[in-house]
């Protein structure tokens, strides 16, 4: 996080504990609190009692839990506009940013093409132009904004906010959040949008209290996020949840990584695609062509489509029986084609998932563009964590 001088909110692990209870699962009553984060009820009183001074959290009005059940209890509340925070999505033709509330709730939005130059110089330039727009969309904005997360597709460095390596042209080592950080003036976290996804899902979505939780992106790549004990992990390496690049099939295509027979390399929309131009010999034939094509009944197109299916389907199962999640979401535009293949990831999955593993469920997620930013945005709200 970029400048590193910003302090986190909370630093005590009473008030840590109960701050992200109260943020990602809504409102509880001081013994709900006590009860779940094994502190004692005094020790939830005084860890609230700083976040209540700062206006970050709140007591709703007493509710009585049963007749008879003795004082009415005043459970605490996060007030979701006492901070805000930006998210910024670099993808390979625009910005998508955001701002969002305490509880992630989307406030504002706005998009920008990235123009002709897509380096960074020039890309984080027209992220600051961004920030402005949207910060200037509510007064308080601006007032109340300190933390900024970018997200962007490649090997991210988050602890050192560098993005390593990104297909965008020029962006080898990176220094993004320190650069953002400087055009905007804002404190900056910078990660991989997958992970950032991640993230947003794991504590404001399908992986709410989760110990173990993956996500899974398809469409033009094949990417994951992994939640290990309560956390989302990036390996020693940085490079954890890298299922886009499990080999499955070793005489497969040549994948852009390197290898062969990457789920990516058969499974991404630029791979499908390659495939029914193959079988067709239609050199010229686009995505949606065929879409058309396989939509329409074309034998050869449809096999393309279940092809990538069962290799999706056949990654998945490999990361479930290695991690053993609890829940599984499923998102990328990938989805709007789920049609086509989607039966064909159900089918593989189930043959290849181990044992007990085989019980964690799949959830399709739609994802609109907001949803990345947004996962930039809950990198900010981390960064009130230690
Ligand atoms: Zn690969």
């Amino acid at each position: 996080m970029f400048p590193t001088h910003v302090q986190p909110l909370v630093t005590a692990p009473a008030e840590t504990s109960m701050l992200a209870l109260l943020l990602t699962e809504g409102p509880l009553s001081r013994v709900e609190l006590a009860r779940r984060t094994g502190l004692s009820s005094t020790a939830v009183t005084k860890a609230a009692r700083p976040l209540i001074d700062d206006g970050y959290l709140h007591e709703l009005p007493p509710e009585r839990t049963a007749p008879g059940a003795g004082r009415p209890v005043n459970p605490l509340a996060v007030t979701a506009d006492r901070e805000f925070f930006v998210g910024v999505k670099i993808s390979a033709e625009a910005l998508f940013g955001t701002v969002c509330d305490l509880r992630a709730g989307l406030r504002a939005t706005a998009e920008r093409r990235l123009g002709e130059d897509r380096g960074p110089a020039a890309v984080c330039a027209l992220v600051g132009e961004l920030v402005e727009l949207l910060l200037d969309a509510d007064p308080a904005f601006r007032e109340r904004t300190r933390h900024l997360g970018i997200a962007v597709s490649g090997d991210v460095d988050r602890t050192a906010g560098r993005v390593r390596y990104s297909v965008l042209p020029g962006w080898q080592d990176v220094p993004l959040a320190e650069t953002v950080a400087r055009a905007t003036g804002l404190s900056v976290t910078a990660e991989n949008d997958v992970k950032a996804l991640t993230a947003a899902e794991h504590w404001f979505g399908e992986g709410i209290g989760t110990e173990y939780f993956a996500l899974v992106t398809i469409g033009a790549g094949i990417g994951s996020g992994l939640v290990v004990n309560g956390r989302l992990i990036a390996g020693a390496y940085g490079v954890a949840g890298e299922m886009g690049h499990i080999c499955i099939d070793p005489a497969g295509p040549l994948c852009h990584c390197g290898q062969t027979g990457c789920v990516e390399a058969i499974a991404s929309s630029d791979a499908i695609l390659a495939a029914v131009r193959d079988a067709t010999g239609d050199a010229d034939l686009d995505f949606d062509g065929a879409v058309r094509l396989a939509r329409g009944g074309d034998p050869a197109a449809r096999e393309a489509f279940a092809r990538a299916g069962r290799a999706i389907g056949t990654g998945i199962a490999t990361l479930v029986s290695l991690l053993g999640p609890e829940r599984v979401v499923v998102t990328g535009e990938g989805l709007d084609t789920y049609d086509l293949f989607g039966v064909h990831i159900r089918d593989a999955y189930a043959a290849h998932c181990f044992k007990a593993a085989a019980k964690c469920p799949l959830t399709l997620r739609p994802l609109p563009w907001e949803e990345w930013a947004r996962g930039a945005a809950v990198l900010g709200i981390q960064a009130l964590f230690p």
